[in-house]
């Protein structure tokens, strides 16, 4: 299982499946990517192996920003339903997520007993939260900072808002994930192996830390919202 996103000024889907296939190493049944543009999320999923998922994608689709997941399925058979990435059911979220999330029943019965779930996935109740929340306090870094704080067990977790082209959210708790630094460009990747043809630079990022990615900049921010300076390190293996 494995995380890769992408947010710069050429087109993602090149970078996430040349990722995706580097992290292979690490198991996967399933795969999948979203990519977003000025028409909204584009979204690829299939059962099987990387080479399945590249023949899916859509070459005429062109955008800027994306996320790409190898799955090892923990909830919920291997299928397309349950491939990442998950959205919530207004479609505004889109996210993926390696991990499992501990507490997903409780959450689901506490606060999402109105919802329709698509998938059997513990992954698809944190989207969904995230949404919830959005609809109380209408701020998309606030819901998404709201789910962070519930989820227990591990994380690495990308995500998409739909209405914002700028920013890839990020956050991660005892799963891998990395920041790696380009120049006009930033991605995200479960391990440098997977960017290293892009960059040599990365961040580390602590658990339960809320990573925003843009373009040109990457903040790291505490739970609390206190924001955390890091010094990024270069990656010494052979891409
Ligand atoms: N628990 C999630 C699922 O079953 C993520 C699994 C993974 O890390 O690939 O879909």
């Amino acid at each position: 299982c494995g995380i890769v996103g992408y947010i710069g000024n050429n087109d993602s889907k090149n970078v996430l499946l040349h990722g995706l296939e580097k992290l292979e190493y690490r198991g996967y049944d399933s795969a999948g990517i979203a990519v977003l543009n000025e028409e909204g999320v584009h979204l690829t999923k299939v059962k099987g192996r990387i080479a399945k998922l590249k023949e899916s994608v859509d070459d005429s689709v062109q955008a800027t920003m994306g996320i790409g997941h190898t799955r090892w399925a923990t909830h919920g058979i291997p299928s397309i339903t349950n491939a990442h990435p998950h959205q919530s059911t207004s479609g505004k979220f889109t996210i993926v997520h390696n991990g499992v999330i501990e507490n997903y029943q409780d959450l689901k019965r506490e606060y999402l007993s109105d919802v329709t779930f698509l998938s059997e996935t513990d992954t698809e109740v944190i989207v969904q939260l995230i949404d919830k929340f959005y609809q109380e306090h209408q701020d998309t870094l606030t819901a998404f900072r709201k789910a962070m704080e519930l989820l227990k067990g591990s994380y690495a977790i990308g995500m998409i808002d739909v209405d914002d082209t700028e920013t890839l959210y990020v956050s991660k708790n005892k799963s891998p994930l990395l920041i790696g630094l380009g120049d006009g460009f930033n991605v995200i990747a479960s391990d440098a192996m997977a960017t290293l043809k892009e960059t040599n630079q990365y961040l580390e990022i602590n658990d339960k830390e809320i990573v925003l990615v843009t373009r040109n900049h990457v903040q790291i921010q505490k739970l609390d919202g206190t924001v955390v300076e890091r010094e990024p390190y270069t990656a010494q293996i052979d891409a």
